[in-house]
């Protein structure tokens, strides 16, 4: 069996990762056999029962529920809600995350889960201020995810100020965009995200881009990837239009779009190989997985009881994934953990609605575990996608994992194994059968 057969017989992850590591660390002389490569993968490993909370990474906050714009694919339920977050809870806010243990500083706090720019500069402003100690070392930095179509020069400012890093949802040129990102009155969005650009790129702010792909998405990867790169962008991340929250039917809810996937991001891995100022979240992260020592399983925060710290304009606060703030599901009931006008952080360790939900969710990881071949690369999915597709915790595979995570992890893999099938590689790898 040749090289480039043997490559394509080892298709799990953790075997890539063999062939992987095995070629950077011994280049000159090499003699691997299939056999060889089963042998030395490592048995699954005993997956950690976490009954302690992880240090927070991540803080997300709600300033508002609202949204000035209405996307047809989003999933958050309470978009017209229009109650914001008060100046006693802000103080509460500010209180509660001092008392937290950061694991890494500086903290990240994203503001989002509603479009955060509908509420007015002044409210940040006394946000940044109550966040930071008197000596002006602050141990957060804020981030904004924003539709974009609010931003101008008073946010800039803003931005500059307080060195905000910002991320801008925009779908693509624009009759990509203008399909499903409308306003109220169902106008498309496009030159109103245009112009927030201007006002970023005037002000010579960088920033980054979640661009969320449809059906329409998929044939359209050199487009796209031409227009990252008039655009400015530093960052790009990729979003599938999920079934979740009040979305309920994807465009890509069919088998037929697992494979178009795998080759859009196949497609994307290339154009991003001739030119990687543009970093790919999705592509790099993927590649680091599968790069990572044998043996190794990524931790997923979502999945993680305290990583991911989400706290909505209420003051009520939970943990896992941040679609989860503010869902009301019969099974699990509602995901409000604690109040950060009556509880700290620790308490969430200790609330009977989290720990029915962490019993599921990690039974649910430990299912991933024994039955899928990504989970090397994967760590046992986003728990809120599993609630929207399978109604529970425990379960696998959802269509967000053949769509994003399956798809990814395969347009990697076989970008690698061309890369080490190269006439010029010095890798040899004979076969034993
Ligand atoms: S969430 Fe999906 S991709 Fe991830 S390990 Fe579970 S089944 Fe596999």
């Amino acid at each position: 069996m040749g090289s480039k057969s043997l490559l394509k017989v080892a298709r799990s992850a953790e075997l890539l990762r063999a062939v992987w590591n095995s070629k950077e660390t011994n280049r000159d002389s090499m003699d691997v056999t299939l056999s060889d490569l089963v042998a030395s993968a490592p048995g699954p490993k005993q997956q950690e029962v976490l009954v302690e909370l992880v240090r927070p990474g991540l803080v997300v906050i709600q300033p508002t529920p609202f949204c000035n714009i209405d996307c047809s694919y989003c999933y958050l339920n309470n978009r017209s809600d229009t109650s914001r977050m008060s100046s006693s809870t802000l103080r509460a806010v500010a209180r509660f995350l001092l008392g937290v243990p950061i694991g890494e500083k500086p903290l990240s706090i994203v503001w989002h889960a509603g479009e955060p720019m509908v509420v007015p500069v002044t409210f940040y402003e006394e946000a940044f201020r109550s966040f930071a100690p008197g000596d002006g070392s602050s141990p957060f930095r804020h981030h904004f995810q924003t539709n974009g179509t609010l931003i101008d020069d008073s946010w800039c400012s803003l931005f500059k100020k307080w060195s905000v890093c910002v991320g801008v949802s925009i779908d693509g040129p624009k009759q990509l965009h203008d399909k499903y990102r409308v306003d109220r009155f169902g106008r498309g969005t496009f030159d109103r995200v245009m112009k927030g650009i201007d006002a970023l790129r005037a002000h010579g702010l960088r920033f980054s881009v979640l661009t969320v792909i449809t059906r329409e998405t998929l044939d359209m990867a050199d487009e796209l990837w031409e227009f990252f790169k008039d655009l400015g962008a530093s960052h790009v991340g990729f979003n599938v239009e999920e079934n979740e929250g009040a979305h309920r039917h994807s465009s890509l809810a069919s088998g037929e779009f697992s494979a178009k996937l795998r080759r859009f991001f196949a497609r994307m891995a290339e154009l991003h190989q001739k030119n990687p100022n543009i970093r790919v979240r999705e592509l790099e992260d993927m590649r680091r997985h599968l790069t990572a020592p044998c043996g190794s399983v990524v931790t997923r925060s979502n999945n993680r009881p305290g990583a991911i710290l989400n706290i909505d304009s209420h003051g009520n606060f939970t943990t896992f994934s941040p679609e989860l703030l503010g869902l009301d599901d019969s099974r699990y009931g509602r995901f409000t953990w604690g109040n950060v006008h009556h509880n700290d952080w620790s308490s969430l360790a200790r609330h009977r609605g989290f720990l029915k939900a962490h019993a599921e969710i990690s039974a649910g990881i430990e299912l991933c575990r024994r039955s899928c071949q990504y989970f090397a690369v994967c760590g046992g999915g986003n728990p809120s996608n599993k609630l929207a597709e399978c109604g529970t915790f425990v379960s696998t595979e959802t269509l967000y994992c053949q769509l994003h995570v399956q798809a990814v992890a395969d347009a990697v893999m076989e970008q690698m194994e061309r890369e080490m099938a190269a006439p010029t590689a010095s890798l040899q790898v004979a076969s034993g059968t």
